[in-house]
This record gives structure tokens, sequence and C-alpha cells, in this order.
């Protein structure tokens, strides 16, 4: 089984200055490719640093992937340091350097003469084109190691990867990794790792537990010698889970609530309007941030004060003054009102304290009622985040309101 280290080139990685978004998604390519990867190592443009890194790679993997420092500037240095540690040569390539000459002229620009440099390749390589951008990747392969190397700017080096690196790297695939992520909301981390301590620990398929903002997932992994053997050990796993605990997943490999919210709604084909107090808004946001919004979408609207949730959505003085904004009560009146005001099929809400520090009435940051009122239906959910992080709260809050509509699809429509 070959091995795979990805070799990420950049003082400003190691500042913190981007994030290194080329290493996650090199890794689950490579995953979906069945080849491990085993180190992720970053190294700054320093010539000496560099040369170490990648011995110390070529030493101990079957195939290095290098991203950034192709550009033309003298900090550049990857292609030279690389290919030196490897023992390739550099030599100029004219067709390489026409094509770079015939980027500029595309763009109407005049070519800095700098650019020259990345017409320099490998010799005995391979010139790996990119049709985005000026550095072409380059491949070499020694001794049954590998070399690849491809520019910093991730939708170059992805495209390269896809159209070159993938088929360049044929001969190192065995079988196929595949992974998927099921969400849950209102579980936490540890309690799915108590639940499913069993599992947690078979090597094939894995299940592993994460946590992110207000919610956990499980993210379950399989190897096998075809795609389809490793989807299929990992749809029985998912089974067992949804099993266990079918009533807190929200979805399967959805990116968050709302992109499981919105594609049900649509599906079902019903409309959504949003009455928000704590969360300012987040809600409506987090629904038009998804393609295809404007179908299930109808209106929404921010009642922060109390009298605006009076005039706007009808909720009564006495609900307010008995039980304060931050209630249940509080909570279904607004579904209800925003549901009879927008004419949508479904009413959400939410009214909490979003923190930092407790409100004149002594009552938590992190308390907070989210609402769904629809045709027959109506629920509301406290939640208690223990948590004095407005944004962690805020985001959290969103996050329930938007799983009751999945739940409310799931369970009363069958979604
Ligand atoms: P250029 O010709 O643009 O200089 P390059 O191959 O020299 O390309 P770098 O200079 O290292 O690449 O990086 C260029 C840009 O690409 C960075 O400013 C950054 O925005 C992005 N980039 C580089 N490396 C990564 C990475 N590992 N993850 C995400 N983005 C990256
Ligand atoms: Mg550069």
């Amino acid at each position: 089984m070959a091995i795979c280290e990805i070799l990420s080139v950049g003082t400003e990685l190691l500042l913190g200055d981007i994030l290194n978004t080329n290493t996650q998604y090199l890794s689950r390519r490579f995953a979906d490719m069945g080849i491990s990867v085993f180190y992720h190592t970053s190294v700054g443009d320093n010539p000496e640093r560099l040369a170490g890194a990648v011995r110390t790679a070529l030493s101990r993997s079957d195939i290095v992937i290098a991203t950034g420092g192709l550009g033309p500037t003298p900090d550049d240095i990857t292609a030279e340091i690389c290919c030196r540690e490897f023992g390739f040569e550099l030599e100029f390539d004219k067709a390489t350097a026409d094509k770079i000459t015939a980027f500029f002229i595309a763009k109407g620009v005049e070519m800095p003469r700098s650019n020259l440099k990345q017409a320099y390749v490998p010799k005995g390589g391979t010139v790996l084109e990119n049709t985005h951008g000026t550095a072409p990747g380059m491949g070499m392969k020694k001794d049954g190691k590998c070399l690849v190397l491809l520019p910093g700017p991730p939708y170059e080096m992805s495209e390269i990867f896809e159209k070159h690196v993938v088929p360049y790297l044929s001969e190192y695939r065995s079988g196929a990794i595949v992974s998927h992520e099921v969400r849950t909301m209102g579980i936490s981390e540890s309690r799915l790792a108590e639940e499913f301590s069993d599992l947690l620990s078979g090597e094939n398929p894995t299940v592993a537990p994460y946590c992110k903002i207000g919610e956990a997932l499980l993210r379950v992994t399989a190897r096998a010698d075809s795609a389809e053997e490793a989807e299929r050990m990992t749809q029985q796993v998912i089974e067992v889970i949804r099993g266990r605990i079918g009533e807190y997943i929200y979805g399967i490999d959805c990116k968050n609530t709302e992109d499981a919210a919105v594609p049900m709604l649509r599906k079902a084909g019903l409309t959504v309007a949003t009455a928000e107090s704590c969360t300012g808004g987040l809600i409506a946001k987090r629904i038009t941030d998804i393609p295809g919004a404007s179908a299930v979408f109808k209106h929404g609207v921010i009642t922060y004060a109390n009298e605006v949730k009076v005039r706007e959505l009808g909720v009564s003085e006495k609900t307010l003054s008995d039980y304060g904004a931050v209630s249940e009560e509080t909570a279904v009146e607004m579904a209800k009102g925003i549901r009879r005001k927008s004419g949508a099929d479904i009413g959400l809400s939410v009214t909490g304290f979003a923190g930092p520090d407790a409100d004149e009435d002594g009552k938590s940051p992190g308390l907070i009622y989210v609402a769904i009122d629809a045709q027959g239906f109506t629920e509301c959910e406290k939640i208690e985040t223990g948590r004095n992080e407005r944004d962690y709260n805020r985001y959290t809050a969103a996050s329930r309101a938007l799983n009751l509509i999945v739940k409310y699809l799931k369970t009363e429509l069958k979604i």
C-alpha cells in the first residue's frame, strides 16, 4: 500500500496568514484513491529547511506531493530545491514557455521576464499543464518513488490535480476508501463516544466522533478493493448508528442544518418564515446561503424589542410580562405569529440570551427557546448551552431552530 506525504511550502502558512486548505483537499482525494496519507508537513520558503523536509519526506513516503512556491519570484524555490533533492535537473522547456507567453497575451498584459523562470521543468519528468495560471505542475518518478509539485493557489492546484495528477498516480492506487459524516444535533460528542464505544475500536470500518459548533458528528470510513464494497461497509455501520440514535441525526454528508433543511423543504414543497430575536437574522441568512432558497424562504423578521414582538407578530403583552421574552410561551407565539403574518407553511422562531453575562432577570446566557409552528403541529425546544459566548450561542440557536424543520419534515411528513 502506497504511503503519501503532503508537503506544504510557504512562510505564510507558518505565520497563520492563510489556512492550509490544499492539504485538506489533497488528503480527502488521496483517501478516495485508496492511498494512505501518513504525514502532513509544512515548511517555510527557506532553502535549507525545505531541502531537509523533502529529504525526510522522500525517505519515509512513496509519494511526496508539494504545493506552493512555484511562482516567478526569488522566494519561490520549490522546483529548484525539490528537483535537486530528488536528483532531477531543471531544463528550459520551450513548449511551457510558449504557453506562459500565450497566457499573458490572452490576458492582454505584458509578461514580466521573471515568469520565464516557470518554464524550467525537470528533465525526464512530466509537465502537468496549468490552464488557470502560469506555473505548470511537475511530476517525477524514480525507483518506485514519486514527487509531484503543484502551484499554491487552490483553484490551480485542484484543477491540475484532478486532470493530470490522478491519472499520473494510477499505479499507486489500491482499492478505495469511502467516508461519510453522520451529522447529529442535540447529543454531545462524549455521549456519542459512549454510545458507540464498541464501534470506535473497529479498524475497518472506523468510526470517529468529532465536535463542531453546537453539534457533533460521527465519521464512518471503510477501505475495500472497490468503492462499491467500501460504500456497502459504511452503509452497514450507518444503519447501526441510525438504529441507536436516529432521532438525533439531521443528515448524512451535509455541511450544516440549513444544508439539510432547505433541500427537504423543497422536496416537501413547503415554505418557511422566520421571527428572530437573539440571532439577529442569522437563521434567515443561513437559509438564504443555500442556493435554491428562494423556493422555500418567504419572509424573515428580527423582532428584538418586546414592543416589536407585540406589534409585528401579535405576541401578547401578558405573555411577555408573565413569562418574559425568553420563554417557551413567547417563542411559540412568535412562531405562530410569523406563520400567520407571512402566509408561509412553517413559522420558525428563536428567543434567547446570547450572552456574555446574565440579563437583568438573572437568566443565564445560553438559555434559548426555538419554536416551530406548522399546520396541526407546534413544538418548542429549550436549550441551555451553558456557554457565555455570544457567537457560539447565536450559531447554536440558529442550528437548533433549523433542526426543528428537519425533525418536523422527517417525523411528521416522512420526508
Ligand atoms: P504564485 O504563482 O501565485 O506565487 P505559488 O505556487 O508560488 O503561486 P504560493 O506563492 O506558495 O504559490 O501561494 C500562492 C497563494 O496560494 C497564497 O497566497 C495562498 O493564497 C494560496 N496557497 C498557497 N498554499 C496554500 C495552501 N496550502 N492552502 C491554501 N491556499 C494556499
Ligand atoms: Mg509564490
